[in-house]
């Protein structure tokens, strides 16, 4: 732990404060903004926390991108003559001492924030906004993760909405009406040449985190660099988003954005994303609402309201379902299977190829997320939470609320879910969304020689013996039986 920075040269003026988290970025940051706008020198930090990333299962390849995009940021920064202190606690228990210490040893009169949405974040900042207060000094905590802050969209009775489409209408109006601002990438950011002290190199190295204490997976598939970020924004804006809804449930096609990485770290933000959108294709939304461009839209409005929900229900951060009666599922609790399915060997082509993906870059595909997440849920009736803690070990772009969402939706657990008797059939998703698989065979190298007609369903092929591939873990239709059945039995009894 290192929570005492020292600076060799005493300061005399008062600083602010801009504490860094999941919005590393110097563009569009709604509290870097506040604390520029104060007209003191900024001094800003991050904090890693490694023992709060083991326990909520945070993924090596994330915090490798963090950990890179902090570089990046920590230039971009100094160029505006603000100064990043990237310390490290254990966990969030500390952050309230490494702050105050900051606090003193920085002659800081205000600390500037961007809200985080899980509970955990949200009592650890009532404890340090409680710190500073009793220390006069103040705490700037604003809206930012979402276009729209989590309470502002909601129902006549002031109630979060429970259903995406009606939700996603009032988003709509309120985004459009009242609050859309188009976003500049370059901030009107004043340098802040008090700080010249600091930039010289004057805080005591100790204070500088060149490495995180963690196991880190590689993140290089990622470029961090401001100029890759946005002009992928912008390529996907310019070339793809209209063709976004015809093709972004073909994983063999690059037809979607690939930026949630950025979005879950901020890296980018949801403005961000939006306003290139309209900028690009301003009639997305006034035409009829069927067309790819409209369809990326809502895929962000889906962010926004399970960030919004997260906010609402602090069961979401809590590991429970939604919908109170699937606690009585009675799940089976087959470890050889869970773990064929984490080493993308289940028998079913594409969930395998799916996983496989995922243990090699850190992301898979949405239309991929569905498959995967209903197989385990359904085809194995394992509980959802085993999938979700695996999905963020492994994910880049892991982020609890929309992962929580996505795993809750899959599971028939959640708000506006998937109907539990709904289930995904994996050959018939697979024959639909990788007709000629082409997915398949570039992740499963060891079905290339399996001829199209089988590749959905290779042990059915004659030649299978001589294919190092497992058989089908389960049978899909017996599967579906008992899991619609021990639903149906969970809501019987609640
Ligand atoms: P695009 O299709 O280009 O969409 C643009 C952006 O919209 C995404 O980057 C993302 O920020 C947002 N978005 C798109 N779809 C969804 C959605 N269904 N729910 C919420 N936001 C969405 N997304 C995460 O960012 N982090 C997660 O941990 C995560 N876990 C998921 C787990 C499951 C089981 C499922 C079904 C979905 C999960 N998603 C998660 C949502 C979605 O799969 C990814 O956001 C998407 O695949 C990212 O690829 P993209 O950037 O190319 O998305």
């Amino acid at each position: 732990m290192n929570i005492e920075p020292q600076l060799s040269t005493t300061t005399t003026v008062d600083h602010v404060l801009v504490w860094l988290r999941a919005d590393l970025r110097v563009s569009d940051n709604t509290a870097l903004n506040r604390a520029i706008a104060s007209g003191l020198p900024v001094i800003a930090a991050y904090i890693a926390t490694p023992m709060q990333w083991y326990q909520h299962y945070v993924s090596g390849r994330q915090i490798d991108l963090i950990e890179r995009r902090l570089h990046v940021i920590k230039q971009q920064l100094h160029d505006i003559s603000i100064p990043l202190l990237i310390l490290e606690g254990d966990d969030f228990s500390v952050a309230t001492d490494i702050i105050i210490n900051v606090c003193q040893q920085y002659q800081i009169s205000a600390v500037y924030c961007n809200r985080q949405h899980a509970w955990n974040e949200k009592q650890r900042d009532r404890a340090v906004e409680q710190a500073l207060l009793a220390q006069d000094k103040q705490w700037h905590c604003s809206d930012d993760f979402c276009a729209l802050p989590p309470g502002s969209v909601v129902t006549k009775q002031q109630q979060m909405y429970k259903v995406f489409t009606p939700y996603r209408n009032a988003w709509l109006t309120q985004f459009l009406m009242h609050n859309y601002q188009p976003v500049t990438n370059s901030d009107t950011v004043t340098p802040s040449a008090q700080c010249a002290d600091l930039l010289a190199g004057n805080i005591d190295a100790s204070c500088n985190i060149q490495t995180f204490n963690y196991t880190k997976q590689d993140s290089v598939l990622w470029p961090v660099d401001e100029g890759a970020i946005q002009q992928r924004l912008q390529m996907f804006c310019e070339t793809k988003a209209e063709y976004y809804q015809q093709q972004r449930d073909f994983p063999a096609i690059d037809g979607t954005s690939c930026l949630s990485p950025y979005l879950a770290i901020g890296a980018l933000s949801a403005r961000q994303c939006l306003s290139a959108l309209l900028q690009t294709l301003p009639q997305c939304v006034e035409i009829n609402k069927d067309n790819g461009a409209f369809v990326w839209l809502s895929e962000v409005v889906w962010r926004e309201f399970y960030n919004h929900l997260l906010d609402s229900d602090e069961r979401l951060s809590k590991n429970q379902s939604f919908q109170l009666y699937t606690d009585n599922v009675r799940w089976l609790e087959n470890s050889v299977h869970v773990h064929a399915w984490q080493q993308g060997q289940t028998g079913f082509p594409l969930v395998d190829a799916a996983m496989r993906q995922l243990a090699t870059t850190g992301w898979m595909h949405n239309r991929l997320r569905m498959i995967t997440a209903s197989f385990l849920t359904k085809d194995m009736l394992c509980d959802w939470r085993i999938g979700e803690q695996w999905f963020m070990q492994q994910l880049i772009d892991g982020e609890l609320a929309s992962n929580n969402g996505g795993w809750q939706w899959a599971a028939s657990t959640g708000t506006d879910a998937q109907p539990y008797f709904r289930v995904f059939n994996p050959t018939t998703q697979s024959e639909r969304f990788d007709p000629n698989g082409e997915f398949i065979r570039q992740w499963l190298p060891e079905l290339k020689s399996v001829p199209d007609k089988y590749i959905h369903a290779p042990s059915l092929w004659s030649g299978f013996g001589s294919v190092n591939y497992p058989l089908p873990i389960v049978d899909h239709k017996q599967m579906r039986l008992l899991a619609i059945e021990r639903y149906k039995q969970a809501k019987t009894e609640y």
